[in-house]
């Protein structure tokens, strides 16, 4: 049975401290068990609301909630966001002085704090100074780094086993983004929970359009990601990149282009590091050109756009990374370039991890994934979503019967002897000069140069159907050069037909006309240009008090105060996202501007 008064103060905690005036699927239910002891796993996707599900239930309690979190950006980003809503918090790690720590340590004795963030070696360090503490909950943040099944291990997690043996009464809670069932049993056997109530949210995040692509060509990728950037003037982008070097140039790439942009890696010093990261939460630098080190728990409302300049290794890093655009819940776009390099690359790490079988398995999934033919989010998700905001579904590729297309590409394969890979085989169709083709005396072939009616990345793009549909395979043992399948003899001997899907025109691969920005302030939302003023009137706040925007309010807190335009401060507190704490901050600025634009008239921002 539930508790009712446990649920209504739960409510009224959240309206009062985070300004939310319901929950989110799961969150009550997951809230209650902790509250009333029990232990328990929550796995939702990036921005589902995990860290509601163990604040709430410390608010709930006495004494304060120790939260483990792996990366000290994370604590930091996390300690901010309640301090704004006026919950005490603070983090315990290695880069704080000693001082500071013994001061927060007294502080939380006192009970002068609500939630207190540590690393997973800090609070094994310091195990007899927690002892010491009333504590009402530990919640796991990232839970999957406890586990080897996981794609992010980290071994300082798997101390912490410790807890329950330390803490048996306490009740703990694992949160996690990644949802196969194995690293889920994995968490509950290291921790040693007991039977813990196990939540596990819908994955499907509507508000982010997919979108995958067959790699083009570095320039075109380039001017893709600036055209991005500039489509949303306001809004923040991430791009991601297989390698340092690989992030390193698009940054260089796109800030010639006029992109305000920062790099991310784990190459890069610490406080390189910290700087770039400062930069891209408080919007001075809109894009992070970024390896997969970066991003684990940001939780940065507007970010608009994900661009993958390259395939990850599986659909849980995917889906993590693209997992960030779009927290506030409006419109948000996912682009994925791929290319078989990535396939090669991904297949060697796989090859060389301790977990051949299983990476190895994983990459299929993903590649399957970007190569599809269908609802993206179909595979995406185990289930048909019932928005299906892909590309596959709005513009289904249109069809042609490929057949003598594809018997000029499989003779000239044969006639090989098998020896070449995509690039040399698109060189043959089109009849390069170049030396290697002339050396090799492939410029005397009969097919050479019968496809020079496509372009090069035409060919590319049949090429990789071809691949895809099965008429060719890629001999990863042989430097990835191309064979021909039984089936691809069949059609070259003309005794099958086949169908392939037109290549898009370049432009195709360009921003997106109707695109979210649009979307966001499309007929339903009444007044874009006071939206518009309120960021601008955020933007000063943030500055002046050296923080970022999104603490201040987030888009979609502004976007609601646009379309309803509150008169007074029970309507202002009416907002979704507007707590207490804010309210007392920012109404009368706020109100202040509302009010104004009435009149048509935006007030001045009050100097301070
Ligand atoms: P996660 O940790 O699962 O990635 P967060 O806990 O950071 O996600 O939540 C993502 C965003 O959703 C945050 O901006 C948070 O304030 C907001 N949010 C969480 N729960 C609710 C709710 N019940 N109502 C409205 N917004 C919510």
């Amino acid at each position: 049975m539930p508790d009712i008064s446990l649920r209504e103060r739960a409510l009224s905690l959240l309206a009062r401290f985070y300004g939310y005036h319901s929950f989110r699927p799961g969150q009550a239910e997951i809230i209650e068990t902790v509250a009333s002891g029990r232990d328990a796993v929550a796995i939702m996707p990036t921005g589902g609301g995990k860290s509601l599900c163990y604040q709430l239930p410390a608010l709930l309690a006495d004494g304060c909630g120790i939260v483990v979190s792996p990366l000290i950006a994370l604590m930091q980003d996390q300690t901010q966001g309640l301090v704004a809503n006026g919950i005490p918090a603070a983090a315990i790690h290695s880069n704080q002085d000693e001082d500071a720590n013994r001061r927060i340590f007294a502080a939380a004795a006192a009970g002068r704090i609500k939630l207190l963030y540590v690393s997973p070696e800090r609070l094994l360090l310091d195990i007899d100074r927690f002892r010491a503490l009333k504590i009402s909950l530990f919640a796991i943040d990232e839970a999957h780094c406890i586990s080897q099944w996981g794609h992010d291990f980290r071994p300082d997690y798997t101390q912490l086993a410790t807890i329950k043996e330390s803490f048996p009464s306490t009740p703990v809670i694992a949160l996690t983004a990644t949802a196969d069932r194995l690293t889920r049993d994995d968490i509950i056997a290291q921790l040693g929970l007991r039977d813990p109530y196990c939540y596990m949210s819908s994955f499907d995040r509507p508000n982010i359009s997919l979108r995958a692509y067959t790699s083009p060509d570095k320039r075109t990728r380039i001017r893709f990601i600036a055209d991005m950037a500039r489509r949303y003037p306001q809004d923040s982008g991430v791009v991601y990149c297989l390698s340092r070097k690989g992030a390193e140039d698009t940054c260089r790439a796109i800030t010639a282009l006029g992109v305000k942009a920062v790099c991310y890696h784990a190459g890069m010093a610490p406080e390189q590091r910290d700087r770039a990261l400062k930069a891209f939460l408080d919007s001075s630098a809109q894009v992070v050109c970024a390896t997969v080190a970066f991003g684990m728990g940001i939780d940065k409302s507007n970010i608009r756009w994900v661009v993958h300049c390259n395939m990850p290794g599986n659909i849980e890093s995917y889906y993590q990374e693209i997992g960030r655009a779009g927290r506030d819940g409006l419109p948000a776009e996912a682009v994925l370039f791929y290319s078989y390099a990535d396939v090669v690359m991904r297949r060697n790490f796989a090859n060389e991890s301790g977990q051949r079988e299983v990476n190895l398995e994983k990459l299929a999934r993903m590649q399957a994934y970007a190569e599809a033919r269908v609802c993206r989010r179909r595979i995406l998700l185990s289930y048909f979503g019932e928005e299906r905001n892909c590309d596959n579904c709005k513009n289904p590729p249109e069809r042609f019967d490929g057949t003598i297309l594809a018997q000029k590409a499989l003779s000239a394969v044969m006639r090989t002897g098998q020896q070449v890979g995509i690039v040399m085989l698109t060189a043959i169709l089109r009849g390069s000069q170049r030396f290697d083709i002339r050396q090799a005396g492939y410029d005397r072939l009969p097919t050479f140069g019968v496809g020079v009616d496509l372009t090069h990345a035409e060919w590319i793009h049949y090429i990789t159907q071809m691949l895809q549909l099965g008429l060719l395979e890629m001999a990863y043992d042989r430097n990835n050069k191309l064979n021909v399948t039984p089936y691809g003899m069949r059609i070259l001997r003309g005794q099958e037909r086949i169908t392939l899907s037109v290549c898009p025109p370049p432009q195709s691969y360009k921003v997106k006309k109707q695109s979210a920005a649009d979307a966001i302030a499309a007929p339903s939302s009444p007044d874009k240009r006071l939206f518009e003023h309120l960021k601008t009137v955020r933007r000063q706040i943030a500055a002046a008090r050296n923080i970022p925007p999104y603490l201040v309010f987030s888009d979609a807190t502004l976007l609601e105060m646009s379309e309803r335009k509150p008169r007074n401060l029970i309507e202002f507190m009416q907002i979704s996202g507007v707590g207490e704490k804010k309210a007392a901050s920012y109404a009368a600025i706020f109100l202040g501007e509302i009010n104004a634009s009435r009149s048509g008239d935006f007030a001045q921002m009050p100097k301070n």
